[in-house]
């Protein structure tokens, strides 16, 4: 049993490809470590049932060995990553994603598309159930990922039709955990960052935007249980417990210690007003949901994070990216 996973140092390529090793599974990380780190695959240095491939996915992929599962994870991910790297992101979705269906045919391997809450863009319908076809500004700053994405799933369902290809599509949620790049920009590592020097934390807008965080185990889990399924639509994979953002601010607030004030910042364009998924399928058809509370959750963060910036070359910029 071998898998491919792309994007394997990255914050959930990384935890996955550490489940499907737990399995008993051999397991190849393609990886171009443009967002990733080689850091998060380190413990696995010397385990003969796993290797690294350092690729862009973008340009195509030969691989000689038997593969049961091809699972394409590969993209810059955060707002922050992929406004800086907008052609590559397109490329990771679009092209990556050819690539990888390509070579999962080759294959006749089981292919899994990691794909985002992002294709429902700022969202008119709340919570967004699967059905849902999304509000996304197609030419706006943030439409470089969720066009790449909405591309992906169109191609990933197109191999489904045209040749038969054993698919599966999940739609990620916020998720946060171990691993996170402490400078990809996102909120809940930018809080924890920020909590933990003592600088007060950057709410974009009035803080009244909302997400839905799910801890990385989670998460995790509901990939793989829909990764070994037979439900070969998109699915939610996420947590339901809708926070605001200044909400946000009290619970990091409370984990790391932090006493000093929010400051606030401009909201970025096409930022959503909203996001909440509804994970009806996945409890009924996976029998999945999260169990890892927001502030348990944090908690466990803040501990990676906080051992993370005590160690000496974890101060650079690249990592921080101040
Ligand atoms: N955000 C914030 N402060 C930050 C980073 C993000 O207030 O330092 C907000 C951002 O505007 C958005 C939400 O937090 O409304 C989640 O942002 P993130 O970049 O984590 O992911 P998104 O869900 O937007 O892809």
């Amino acid at each position: 049993m071998r898998v491919l996973i792309t994007g394997a140092a990255g914050f959930l390529g990384s935890h996955l490809v550490d489940r499907f090793l737990s399995e008993g599974y051999q397991v190849v990380g393609v990886d171009n470590l443009v967002t990733g780190s080689a850091g998060n695959l380190a413990h696995l240095d010397g385990n003969p049932r796993f290797r690294l491939i350092e690729h862009d996915i973008s340009t195509p992929l030969y691989f000689d060995s038997d593969l049961e599962g091809v699972l394409h994870f590969a993209s810059p991910a955060s707002p922050v990553d992929y406004l800086e790297l907008p052609i590559q992101t397109l490329k990771a979705g679009g092209l990556g994603t050819h690539n990888t269906l390509g070579l999962a045919l080759r294959h006749g391997a089981r292919y899994l598309l990691a794909s985002t809450s992002e294709v429902y863009g700022d969202p008119q319908v709340h919570p967004q159930p699967e059905s849902y076809w999304g509000n996304v500004n197609p030419v706006g700053p943030r439409g470089v990922y969720d066009e790449a994405k909405r591309y992906a799933e169109a191609m990933t369902m197109a191999y489904r039709r045209a040749h038969g290809l054993d698919t599966r599509i999940v739609r990620i949620f916020n998720t946060y955990g171990s691993r996170m790049r402490p400078g990809d920009g996102r909120v809940v590592s930018n809080f924890i960052v920020q909590g933990l020097r003592g600088e007060p934390m950057t709410v974009y807008g009035d803080g009244s935007q909302t997400r839905s965080f799910c801890y990385v185990d989670d998460e995790i889990e509901g990939i793989f249980k829909l990764y070994r399924s037979s439900r070969v639509d998109p699915t939610n994979i996420g947590n339901p417990d809708e926070c605001g953002i200044r909400e946000l601010v009290s619970l990091v607030m409370e984990a790391t210690g932090s006493s000093v004030p929010p400051i606030f910042l401009p909201l970025p364009v096409d930022d959503p007003v909203v996001r909440r998924p509804d994970i009806s399928v996945a409890r009924r058809e996976l029998g999945w949901s999260p169990t890892v509370t927001l502030r348990d959750g944090l908690r466990k963060t803040v501990d990676w994070f906080r051992e993370l910036m005590g160690r000496p070359y974890a101060r650079s910029r690249t990592l921080f990216g101040d």
